[in-house]
């Protein structure tokens, strides 16, 4: 461990503006700030009056040694859409978010009382904080929030050009079983893999598409970091972290952040819990009220959006098992329907035996007994939560890296069964019943306890995780001495 500095080392965490990013930076940093750093947090314009409705002004105000600030997200008015989309998020920052952070940096080293900026954590898709840095002769780390196998999948984007498995050559390829028969065998510290389990992007028959050539861009420049943080544990994906280690050395395995947090903050700072919307608690006193393992509890977090028809064919499906469950419906889940589309006769079958909620407290609600299945699109922080509360997984993957969390879900974790990505409400029915009744949701919930556990061990002292969050103080504390 490095010596001591003579004043707290300034930590300036800028999380990517959408929930599955801003939920783990808070995470990390209030670790930092735990282990005596100072810590500014950089929300965007927007997040920040978000939070400020959401969550009161507690969610932005400001703690000893721990402080908020914002930056523009670059977002015009006229494309208020764009602030739901990560690919559309990804461009505006890039674009303008630059000159406003580099300001703010400079801004922060000459504040008189606070200590000068030792290292920026930046998101692993808001790259253009390395340029920043870079020009300001300050140390960058990249937090990659999503799976470590999300990011191996998108280093082989490049590949996918060389080998012209990218572009597609028909747009029917997407739907005509191309996708699941083209295996791809050859990436490093993968198995399993079809075009179809691919991040999303590597649907396109455009060679120019701006998605695809945005994260391979992104993906590649993340490897030009002076470190690479992952919200991962290493028994977790062992093989590709060490396709990451072998293309570049310096990285640390934090994960789960949410296990380590609960394991090491003893004093809580305002903020804790940055939600976008406002979380209903009464979920939890509803699966009080429930019987162990017996809810199938369904969330597509804060970015997928659905078909009227595909939110029907869940309801339908859902009713049709039996089974209790609780459904968060995101009010712009299906789009242009503020979340009102449920069927009055599907409310009235299943009104005794569930519950419907618009946002929940997700990592308790998963860590609850009453849980016995998490219906999910598959996002890494989702993946884990379910995981940390040993529950196993209906994955119904949307887009970006998702694909790929759910394959690993089905064959290399164990933990999980995926749906139709036309999904029809037998499928739905068989899938829940199968999990809840079978003995393949036995296995899988087994697996899943396993997984629980493992992850446990990781974060106590001792364990992988939590000797390298030791190891990552310690690097940055050579950093600021
Ligand atoms: N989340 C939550 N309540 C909800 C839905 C989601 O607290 O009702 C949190 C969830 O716990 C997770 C994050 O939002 O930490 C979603 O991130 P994820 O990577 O799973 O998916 P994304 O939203 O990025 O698609």
């Amino acid at each position: 461990m490095g010596s001591i500095p003579s004043e707290p080392p300034h930590i300036v965490c800028i999380p990517f503006p959408a929930q599955g990013h801003v939920n783990p930076f808070m995470n990390l940093a209030k670790l930092l700030h735990s282990r005596g750093f100072h810590i500014t947090m950089v929300y965007t314009e927007f997040n920040h009056s978000r939070l400020l409705r959401s969550k009161g002004s507690e969610a932005v105000k400001n703690s000893p040694g721990f402080q908020f600030e914002t930056i523009p997200d670059g977002v015009p008015p006229s494309n208020p859409d764009a602030t739901q989309s990560v690919t559309e998020l990804l461009y505006y920052t890039k674009k303008h978010s630059v000159v406003p952070l580099r300001d703010l940096i400079v801004k922060l080293n000459s504040t008189e009382g606070l200590p000068k900026v030792s290292c920026i954590i930046s998101d692993g898709i808001m790259s253009f904080a390395i340029k920043v840095a870079r020009e300001l002769g300050i140390p960058e780390v990249q937090f990659w929030t999503a799976s470590t196998c999300g990011l191996v999948a998108y280093l082989q984007f490049g590949e996918l050009v060389k080998k012209s498995i990218f572009p597609l050559k028909d747009e029917k390829d997407v739907s005509n079983g191309y996708l699941e028969d083209t295996a791809l065998e050859w990436i490093p510290g993968m198995q399993h893999m079809r075009l179809k389990d691919m991040p999303s992007f590597a649907r396109s028959t455009d060679p120019e598409d701006i998605a695809f050539n945005r994260w391979l861009e992104e993906a590649q420049d993340i490897l030009t970091a002076d470190a690479i943080v992952f919200n991962t544990f290493v028994e977790f994906e062992a093989e590709v972290l060490e396709t990451v280690s072998s293309m570049f050395p310096n990285i640390y395995n934090l994960g789960p952040l949410t296990t380590l947090n609960t394991n090491l903050i003893k004093n809580e700072v305002n903020g804790t819990r940055p939600s976008l919307w406002k979380e209903n608690t009464d979920c939890l006193t509803w699966l009080d009220t429930q019987k162990p393992n017996s809810v199938i509890y369904l969330n597509f977090g804060s970015i997928a959006v659905m078909t009227e028809d595909n939110f029907k064919e869940f309801a339908w499906g859902l009713a049709n098992s039996g089974h209790p469950f609780l459904w968060i419906v995101r009010p712009d889940v299906v789009k242009g329907t503020n979340g009102t589309v449920l069927p009055e006769e599907f409310l009235e079958e299943t009104r005794d035996r569930s519950m419907i909620a618009r946002w929940c407290p997700q990592d308790k609600v998963l860590a609850h007994p009453s849980v016995g299945a998490f219906l999910t699109h598959s996002g890494w922080n989702s993946t884990l939560e379910g995981i940390c509360g040993g529950v196993p997984m209906l994955c119904w993957p949307f887009f970006a890296e998702q694909q790929v969390n759910c394959r690993y879900a089905s064959t290399t974790w164990g933990v999980g069964l995926e749906i139709d990505s036309d999904v029809k409400r037998e499928g739905v029915e068989a899938l829940v019943r199968e999990m809840m009744e079978g003995e393949n949701g036995k296995v899988m919930r087994n697996k899943a306890v396993e997984w629980k556990k493992k992850s446990e061990i990781a974060c106590v002292e001792g364990g992988s995780s939590y000797d390298d969050f030791e190891r990552f103080v310690g690097y940055l504390l050579e950093l600021s001495t």
